[in-house]
């Protein structure tokens, strides 16, 4: 399982298939990518990367400089497309792909489908996209904020909003995320050989720590909205 995104001056749907298949050696069950060009387009699939590659070929490519990708290890609900990653908010607005676990994803749920959510997955991380889309307020990380104050469990999470063109939001917690940085835009990913063609400059994230991403800079945040200042991680191996 793994996670790759990217905001930058290039496109990015190539960028996240690549990237995602330095991952493999994760193994995954399907895979899936959101990107963001006039409107977010979602594509996923059940089993291998190629299979991904050829439905984004068939649709002539996925058009857009920012976007997040998936490889599942399925722990909740099948391995199938509708169970692959993005998972999409009801409305389309939230986009999200999610590592690890969701402890009280069956209490969220029902309180979500009491405001009147309907969820089309058997996963726990459905719940992260309704739950953000219900919480969000305009601002991404103040809603983030409050998504993590609501779910229990591990997560690595990239999550796009069709009302935010310019940026997504990350944070980690008891799963792997880092964010590598470069002069031609910015990635998240679960480890270091899924964008070491790009960049050699990290930033290692500690839990809950609130991560905005641009395509011309990235603000790490504690959960009090405090700027946190990092020092890069320079790896210096090659591919
Ligand atoms: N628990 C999530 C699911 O089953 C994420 C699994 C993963 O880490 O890939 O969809």
């Amino acid at each position: 399982c793994g996670i790759v995104g990217y905001i930058g001056k290039a496109q990015a749907a190539p960028i996240l298939i690549k990237g995602l298949s330095k991952l493999e050696y994760r193994g995954y069950d399907s895979a899936g990518i959101a990107v963001f060009g006039d409107q977010v387009q979602v594509v996923k699939a059940k089993g291998r990367l190629a299979e991904l590659d050829e439905k984004v070929k068939n649709m002539g490519g996925v058009k857009g400089c920012m976007g997040i990708g998936h490889t599942r290890w399925a722990t909740h609900g099948a391995p199938s497309d509708k169970n692959a990653h993005p998972h999409t908010s009801m409305n389309g607005r939230i986009s999200v792909v999610h590592n690890g676990i969701i402890e009280n994803y069956i209490q969220l749920k029902s309180e979500l489908e009491k405001q009147g959510y309907v969820f089309v997955s058997e996963t726990d991380t459905e719940v992260i996209a309704q739950l953000f889309d219900s919480l969000y307020n305009g601002d991404l990380v103040d809603t983030l904020i409050r998504v993590i104050g609501k779910v229990r469990g591990s997560y690595a999470l990239g999550i796009v909003c069709s009302e935010k063109p310019d940026e997504f939001v990350a944070v980690r917690k008891d799963s792997p995320l880092l964010v590598g940085i470069s002069e031609d835009g910015n990635y998240i990913a679960s480890d270091i050989p899924a964008v070491l063609e790009y960049t050699k400059d990290y930033y290692l994230l500690n839990d809950n720590e609130i991560v905005v991403m641009k395509k011309d800079g990235v603000t790490i945040l504690d959960l009090d909205k405090n700027e946190i200042k990092k020092d890069i991680y320079h790896v210096d191996w090659d591919i």
